[in-house]
């Protein structure tokens, strides 16, 4: 086991090691959590006695299933779907699915362990869990993606509710999406359940605001981050990697606060536009027109510049926000970072940066929020979407945003306070993990084993 875990911890991750092999990212998020816990069950040696710890990583429920489907070729296709159920101490399980070729149970148990502590740190009441398959979006048809989420949610509508689990998007899942699933959702089931899913659309029972808020919420955390050090996002020199909602919304909002973003990618390479990147562009090429980023640089002609493949982090700036997918940027990757004199580094993926580039922020002062906190805004939309649901009303766009500014404040704060009760000011990794864990742990406790 790593050397980053406290002794005291280091069977729990063995154990975890055991019981999960092969599943590297799982095995990642569990080792960053625990590598927090030391000072955390030093002060409260009751969570050790309770196994609080092991019930955690242990998640309460795992399905996977078959999702057999037809393509528009009338040939048969056979995918791989999951929920896992992590944590319903705080609230329903509460976390998105994420269609992508790539995905294996590993990758969703990681993501559901990082959703329970993210859940956790809004406040509001929602429990941890995340699902997905290995279906790949790309280059299919409407019909195609129809058919696939009518099968998905065929088998999957048996283990959801809005008092059960509520799933929403990830990476792959978007409006479109969400409609099917949760029209077959209704079909099935005969209710117009509008808590059962969350990231609608404004018609149906939506929140507005809801697609922004990832990357709003981003932006409205690392502007908190400067802030903490008497510094702001305005002029300052931004990259924000990735092209999807959480990139794009995170895009606009450093924009609206004054800072320029000068780079976006895609899994094909990434495009550099000193003057800062045109946003209606980008938003019809992937929004609308499903297209590669290199069409933004053929479109927008001038200086721009398209490196295909390369490494967005080549691209000098002061802020950087991967927003892309996990472990996108690497321990040299940091390294340039830090030689090119970036100061804030904010998460608004799920564990873009792997290990080794934390230690080399952390190692040169770079201020560093991690994804559970900095990207937390998405989820608590959803959670405001399923209030509105409850409560048969729809909020105006202003409220909704300045709900979600509060809570991004909010955790900004408990997340620093923490750091600075364990004598550990600055550090976002230890604040997030043990503000987030220790919410989790005592309502745990209350409920009994
Ligand atoms: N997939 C998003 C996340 O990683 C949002 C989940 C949700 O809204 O339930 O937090």
């Amino acid at each position: 086991p790593a050397t980053t875990i406290d002794r005291a911890l280091q069977h729990v991750y063995k154990e975890v090691l055991r019981r999960n092999p092969g599943e590297h990212e799982f095995h990642q998020a569990v080792e960053e959590v625990l590598g927090s816990l030391g000072p955390v069950v030093k002060r409260h040696p009751h969570y050790l006695a309770e196994r609080v710890i092991e019930r955690l990583c242990e998640p309460e429920r795992q399905i996977i299933f078959r999702v057999p489907w037809t393509d528009d070729a009338g040939q048969v296709q056979i995918n791989r779907g999951f929920r896992v159920e992590y944590s319903s101490v705080l609230g329903p399980y509460k976390g998105g699915l994420r269609f992508h070729p790539s995905v294996l149970l590993g990758t969703v148990k990681f993501l559901g362990f990082e959703q329970i502590f993210k859940n956790a740190l809004t406040g509001l009441p929602i429990g941890g869990g995340k699902g997905g398959s290995d279906f790949d979006p790309k280059g299919r048809s409407d019909a195609e993606v129809m058919r696939f989420c009518q099968s998905f949610m065929t088998e999957l509508y048996r283990h959801l509710g809005e008092y059960t689990d509520v799933p929403a998007g990830d990476i792959g899942v978007g409006g479109r999406e969400i409609g099917y699933l949760f029209g077959q959702y209704k079909r099935i089931t005969n209710r117009y359940e509008a808590g059962v899913i969350t990231g609608k659309g404004l018609a149906w029972g939506g929140s507005r605001a809801r697609t922004e808020a990832t990357g709003y919420g981003t932006v409205y955390f690392a502007n908190e981050m400067a802030r903490h050090v008497g510094r702001s996002l305005d002029g300052q020199r931004v990259v924000v990697s990735g092209s999807g909602n959480v990139a794009i919304y995170a895009i606009e909002k450093v924009t609206e606060f004054g800072g320029t973003v000068v780079a976006a990618s895609d899994s094909s390479g990434y495009v550099v536009d000193e003057a800062g990147i045109d946003l209606d562009l980008l938003k019809d090429l992937k929004e609308v027109r499903r297209e590669r980023i290199s069409r933004y640089a053929e479109e927008k002609g001038g200086d721009v510049r398209f490196v295909e493949g390369g490494n967005i982090w080549d691209v000098p700036c002061e802020v950087a926000l991967p927003c892309a997918t996990q472990n996108e940027l690497d321990e040299e990757a940091a390294t340039t970072l830090v030689r090119n004199g970036t100061h804030i580094v904010a998460e608004g993926a799920n564990m873009p940066c792997t290990p080794g580039a934390v230690r080399v922020f952390q190692e040169a002062d770079v201020l560093f929020g991690p994804g559970k906190a900095v990207n937390a805004g998405g989820v608590a939309t959803s959670a405001l979407e399923m209030q509105q649901n409850a409560s048969r009303d729809s909020w105006s766009f202003e409220h909704t945003d300045e709900r979600l500014g509060e809570i991004m404040r909010n955790i900004h704060e408990s997340v620093v306070t923490t750091a600075e009760d364990y004598g550990r000011p600055g550090d976002y990794v230890f604040g997030a993990n043990a503000a987030g864990f220790t919410a989790v742990a005592d309502a745990m406790l209350a409920m009994g084993v």
